[in-house]
């Protein structure tokens, strides 16, 4: 069965003290109710990272970097490599998001090279994929996601790719306060799954985590959380907030199945 799964996606916001503060208010959440079977994830800036991983050992939290390099090590400044990430005990990071897609030029091809090496070294990628509201409007929808995944996951076996977790995540839905309708929603994991399973097998598609991301808040999580095919949610601004991205957990551990 998929993992189910409520992630935040600090993107970079946060200064040190603010981010200790947020996963110590989520992780006392956490402790304190009975989260069913749904796994928590906080993604903070890289700053964060070592001392977040600190505080959520033995806590009903996970901690996943947002990025990482796709050279394995060397002259390469500013960026940081998946070894230095397994260092910090990271046991998952963000790939493919579409601001590193839009503002930073990560090609298909290169979200290809991120994951296999952090299959290599046993890190848990979240590969995001999306269209964009062109492709939407244009009905290419479909065929951009499936070049997304296609590429992504190129030259991997149905074996390597067991702790992959996938985020679909429409461009037009980040942070602009509009969100796909649960049926869109529904519709394209749907979609991903059965490309899965065409490209693996079905006990691999029924087995991979399909997140749904793009102005996930409490009041339209309940309906997206509910589909067949959604086993959980990406979140960025309301995960910023305790009480939201809290009232978030609630809401997943309430309905995801
Ligand atoms: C994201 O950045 O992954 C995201 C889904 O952002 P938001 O929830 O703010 O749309």
């Amino acid at each position: 069965m998929a993992r189910k799964i409520v992630a935040g996606n600090w993107k970079m916001n946060l200064n040190l003290e603010e981010g200790v503060k947020l996963i110590e208010q989520i992780s006392e959440y956490c402790e304190s109710t009975n989260l069913h079977q749904v796994e928590v994830v906080a993604a903070t800036p890289f700053i964060h990272l070592h001392k977040a991983v600190e505080m959520a050992e033995g806590k009903k939290l996970s901690v996943a970097a947002q990025n990482c390099s796709e050279k394995e090590g060397g002259a390469y400044t500013g960026e940081i490599s998946v070894s230095m990430l397994k260092s910090v005990n990271t046991e998952l990071v963000l790939v493919g998001h579409s601001e590193r897609r839009l503002y930073y030029g990560d090609t298909n091809q290169v979200v290809n090279q991120k994951i296999k090496l952090l299959l290599k070294e046993g890190l848990s990628p979240i590969f995001c994929v999306g269209e964009s509201l062109e492709d939407r409007k244009s009905g290419n929808h479909t065929s951009i996601v499936k070049q997304q995944i296609a590429e992504g996951l190129e030259g991997l076996a149905g074996t390597d790719i067991e702790n992959i977790i996938i985020a679909y995540e429409p461009v037009w839905a980040i942070g602009t306060g509009e969100t796909a309708t649960p049926k869109q929603a529904q519709e394209m994991h749907s979609f991903i799954r059965d490309l899965l399973a065409e490209m693996f097998n079905a006990a691999i598609a029924m087995d991979i985590s399909l997140l749904y991301g793009g102005s996930v808040k409490p009041d339209n999580a309940r309906e997206i959380f509910s589909q067949p095919d959604v086993d959980g949610g990406l979140i960025g601004g309301a995960s910023l907030k305790a009480d939201q991205f809290n009232e978030l957990i609630h809401i997943g551990s309430d309905v995801l199945r």
